[in-house]
């Protein structure tokens, strides 16, 4: 009987065939793709054990395409015990959204609201948020994908710890490629810091674009410290109109948005 590890290699240099392959005919449809599946037909262990490697073009083929790919991943999610965050959460909260999205947006963590609903962003804050998106065309109905850097809860809503965010930052990268969005909104210090690998403070980090993964990145304040700041309307609102631009204004506006209009509570 072959150990895990050679279970492992054949499986990779399966892929690794596969992607070639892939590459030279640029077909990423389902059929292709299939085949490797079969490799995966083991003891329900030797399968969780190896989909924490499936890379994202089999991500992909997971059910039907990046919903299907979505819908398994958010799966696995809800069922992860990789790190302590899963011992007090009520359920994990993958994300929400659609894919191929013209902005991902990341957030930090679920808050209380969100640990009961599991869905990201639905309090107060969300709310907000999903109000400065309207204000420059875009809303996770049509056009954006929320996620955040860990998927359960941090009791008391403290920060998740530098190996909680590690733990969960593979599933971040799988959802990006099952995902497929054309830039990243990382709201707040902890997403900006975890994405950016900087300790730099949020005011410093804002408004900058740059790049994560390869894809446009800007970084802005978390809604609720604007719910907690009013001060921090207007530069918020001028990184949502370097978004905008970011974009290509392909999203539409809202016409005569200005910084009250994307920040009223
Ligand atoms: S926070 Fe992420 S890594 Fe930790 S248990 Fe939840 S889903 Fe798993």
């Amino acid at each position: 009987m072959k150990t895990m590890r050679e279970l492992c290699t054949e499986y990779q240099n399966i892929v690794l065939d596969l992607e070639d392959a892939v590459a030279g005919t640029g077909f990423r449809g389902k059929r292709e793709i299939q085949a490797p599946r079969i490799i995966l037909q083991k003891p329900a262990a030797d399968q969780a054990a190896l989909s924490r490697t499936v890379p994202p073009v089999l991500e992909e083929a997971g059910g039907g395409g990046a919903g299907g790919g979505m819908e398994a991943l958010a799966a696995e999610i809800r069922s992860c015990r990789l790190c302590r965050l899963c011992e007090k959460r009520t359920q994990a909260v993958p994300g929400a959204g659609v894919p191929g999205p013209l902005v991902m947006v990341i957030g930090e963590a679920p808050g209380e609201e969100e640990d009961l609903r599991g869905e990201p962003f639905v309090g107060p804050a969300g709310k907000y948020l999903d109000k400065w998106l309207q204000a420059i065309g875009l809303s996770r109905e049509r056009n954006v994908y929320i996620a955040n850097i860990v998927k359960c809860r941090p009791p008391g809503n403290r920060d998740p710890s530098p190996e909680e965010a590690d733990a969960c930052m593979p599933y971040l990268l799988r959802q990006l490629s099952v995902v497929r969005p054309k830039s990243i909104l990382a709201v707040g210090r902890v997403a900006a810091q975890n994405l950016q690998k900087t300790s730099e403070g949020i005011g410093r980090l804002r408004g900058r674009v740059g790049t994560w993964q390869g894809l446009p990145f800007l970084a802005t304040f978390h809604p609720s410290a604007v719910l907690r700041d009013p001060l921090l309307r207007r530069p918020v609102w001028e990184d949502m109109q370097t978004l905008r631009d970011l974009i290509g204004g392909t999203a539409g506006t809202a016409g005569t948005a200005d910084a009250d209009t994307a920040s009223a509570g």
